[in-house]
């Protein structure tokens, strides 16, 4: 997609009826990775903000941005899905084609899909964002049953990859507001991306969160490195032309991703697992985005062997710290068999 192109369908939002079932699982499952089999509701569609990484640039056939504009056969087509599947923990996003808050003020989608998840009692949804625009969903009654998460980046990063997207301390501010209005919150250090003073930098940027973060307001925490296809890596270089993120040496996995090597990704994930787990402690829930068994075993202190039992460890885990938001002893025999669905 061209620069203009890819651009001009950012500038204003569509409001469009609901066409199609929404729901679905993770565009980037993949049965040879370590998959969380997180599920997604694609109620926005492209994003007012303009990451040089940004998929969306390859993957969106039409740029428009467009948000669907009837919650009601939104919520009805989640009713089926979470009721056909009782035994099931459903964690579903709404950030896959987009950003899941960026656009709240003008279209209040975020505060009604909060309202309905309250009361099912097998899901939580997933508001994903680079934005600060969280005062339009301080007020709701949540029952925790909504997970408010950054993908978080360092200020040099932010400033130099993410245009658009709110400053490092908006988005500070903005995880203290949703902490005190009682939500959990998720944190995504991903795409981790390599500069000379990615180190100490991204220390600092764990540091920060968890001065306004503390544990028990913790739904789950991942870490992810930069990762595009070949196609992209061109668009990339054509619309971000003061970009230097595809100059690091990088190899191709087995779903066609270009990513660092693995010495220097282990040396990544590393760095932040230890110091997760010295400023949130050994219960915060941490996991690996896209990342294949052997890096796993060489970073993590747990090991799921499948896409299943990753999917299950984020119910016993929920089980477990908040049982009030899933009750339900999850049961893995189920998780293993039903994986792929
Ligand atoms: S916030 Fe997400 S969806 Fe929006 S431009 Fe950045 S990477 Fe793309």
């Amino acid at each position: 997609m061209t620069n203009s192109y890819y651009r001009d369908g950012k500038k204003k939002v569509d409001f469009v009826p609901y066409k199609g079932e929404k729901m679905d699982t993770c565009a980037t499952i993949h049965d040879e990775y370590v998959c969380c089999n997180v599920k997604v509701l694609k109620s926005v569609s492209n994003c007012p903000f303009d990451c040089s990484y940004c998929f969306l640039q390859n993957y969106l056939t039409n740029p428009q941005l467009e948000v669907v504009d009837d919650i009601t056969r939104l919520m009805q087509e989640i009713e089926i899905k979470t009721t056909a599947q009782p035994w099931r923990f459903f964690r579903i996003g709404t950030w896959e084609l987009g950003d899941s808050l960026a656009l709240e003020e003008q279209t209040g989608q975020a505060k009604q899909l909060i309202e309905h998840f309250k009361d099912i009692p097998n899901a939580v949804l997933e508001l994903k964002t680079k934005s600060n625009v969280v005062d339009p969903i301080l007020d709701c009654v949540h029952h925790q049953k909504t997970v408010v998460s950054w993908s978080m980046n360092t200020p040099f990063i932010i400033d130099t990859e993410e245009h658009k997207t709110a400053s490092f301390d908006e988005r500070i501010t903005a995880i203290k507001k949703v902490v005190d209005a009682g939500y959990l919150v998720g944190l995504h250090f991903d795409p981790m991306i390599l500069y000379s003073d990615w180190k100490q930098d991204y220390l600092k940027c764990l540091d920060a969160c968890r001065n306004v973060l503390p544990p028990e307001h913790v739904a789950w925490i991942s870490i992810g490195s930069l990762r595009f296809n070949p196609e992209q890596k061109r668009l990339i270089e054509n619309n971000f032309r003061g970009s230097d993120i595809t100059c690091q040496e990088m190899v191709k996995g087995s779903d066609n991703k270009m990513r660092y090597v693995k010495p220097m990704r282990i040396q990544m994930y590393q760095h932040m697992m230890a110091n997760i787990r010295r400023l949130w402690g050994e219960n915060a829930f941490v996991y690996l985005c896209m990342e294949r068994w052997d890096i796993w075993d060489k970073v993590m202190d747990i090991q799921p062997r499948s896409i299943g039992e990753l999917d299950f460890m984020f119910a016993d885990y929920f089980h477990t710290t908040f049982p009030t938001i899933n009750p339900q002893i999850p049961n893995i025999d189920l998780y293993k068999k039903y994986q792929s669905t």
